[in-house]
């Protein structure tokens, strides 16, 4: 019997909460990776998965991310993450999201959620109806909440810079192509930015109305999904799902970096070492991603404003520096010099 401890990505989760409601139809996996450092935060992704095989990985996949993540960003937050089992047009009725937060509440603290892929602002006004343990929450001028893409995409922005001064020796992003993976709420501020420094953008979504508008917006040109990986650009920014860097993708890249704001961007651990000795850089996934869980976790500590949510998003280039440095010194590829440095910090090392 496959159970999932048996999971490759099981990883030794503290708990595993499997969530259902007949009436309503929800399916919800809470995953809770660590509690170490304090409690599990990560958000909620509702998605269609091919089996109840492939959401478990991606629920263990994405919470043990957020371990390392909310550590390495400084915060006081364990990681957890949940994905909601959805049918194929991803349908999500208030029913849903009410038991989905009444089960949230049952955890008592334990996991603290906020947005993901397929989840908005709106859902999670539903889900705070249910428990206290939400963040992403609207909130009034000057005070810290709501939308985490945003702060995400800021990170982004300013690790993308920072990539491009370690491996190109640039101070700006004028002039450079910026292949953009995604033309959703992370993509969406990472374009925005980069256009108005000077990027050239080419950007790529299975939604193609959705790339044909933030192309139109940001002046950039649209690109098929099978082929904005590996066109030749300055930076490739993975701002989609997961797992897209692979044996045979890494062998067809065309571009010196690796920088975006996707979850789990490295289908394996080997993957990590394919780009480095294809001489790409890259810009590890949950550090470089951080500006939305540190957002989400300055609104729901409440221990600080925006100018702290800045100052700590300004941090992630400092952070990716710090692993690029010892990632050359020690010859280990980044994703595993920080996964070494993250474990350290959650105490399993
Ligand atoms: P989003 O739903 O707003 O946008 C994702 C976009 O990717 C959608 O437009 C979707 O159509 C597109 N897409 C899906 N598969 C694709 C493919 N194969 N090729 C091209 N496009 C594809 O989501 P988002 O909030 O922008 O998040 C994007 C990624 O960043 C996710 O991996 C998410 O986990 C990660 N992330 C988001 C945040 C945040 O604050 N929103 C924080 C950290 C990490």
């Amino acid at each position: 019997m496959n159970t999932p401890w048996g999971f490759p990505d099981f990883d030794a989760h503290e708990a595993l909460h499997f969530v259902t409601d007949e009436k309503c139809g929800l399916r919800a996996i809470i995953a809770m990776h660590s509690t170490h450092l304090g409690p599990a935060a990560g958000g909620t992704r509702l998605w269609h998965y091919a089996d109840d095989a492939d959401a478990l990985t991606d629920a263990l996949r994405l919470s043990r991310g957020m371990s390392y993540k909310n550590a390495m960003a400084g915060l006081p937050l364990g990681g957890g993450k949940a994905v909601v089992l959805a049918n194929k047009t991803r349908t999500k009725t208030p029913e849903m999201l009410a038991a989905f937060g009444a089960a949230v509440d049952s955890l008592c603290g334990k996991y603290v959620t906020a947005e993901d892929v397929g989840m908005s602002v709106a859902d999670m006004i539903e889900i705070s109806k249910q428990t206290r343990f939400v963040a992403g929450l609207p909130v009034g001028g000057g005070e810290v909440g709501g939308d985490p893409g945003p702060h995400t995409s800021l990170g982004v922005f300013l690790g993308i810079k920072a990539a491009v001064k370690r491996a190109l020796g640039k101070d700006s992003l004028n002039g450079l192509h910026i292949a953009l993976q995604g033309a959703g709420s992370v993509a969406g501020g990472v374009a925005r930015q980069a256009a108005a420094e000077g990027a050239r953008l080419s950007i790529a979504d299975v939604d193609r109305g959705r790339a044909e508008a933030l192309a139109a917006e940001t002046g950039g040109n649209v690109v098929t999904p099978d082929d904005i990986l590996f066109i030749e650009a300055d930076v490739v920014s993975p701002c989609a799902l997961g797992a897209i860097l692979t044996e045979q993708s890494i062998a067809r890249l065309n571009a010196p970096i690796v920088a975006g704001g996707a979850n789990n961007q490295l289908a394996t651990a080997a993957d990590g070492r394919r780009l480095q000795s294809r001489g790409i850089l890259y810009a590890p996934d949950y550090v470089i991603n951080a500006g939305g869980i540190i957002n989400v976790s300055t609104e729901f500590l409440g221990d600080g404003g925006p100018e702290l949510v800045r100052s700590r998003i300004e941090a992630i280039p400092g952070r990716l520096e710090q692993i690029w440095a010892e990632s050359a010194a020690t010859e280990q590829d980044p994703a595993c010099v920080a996964d070494a440095m993250a474990q350290k910090l959650i105490g399993r090392r």
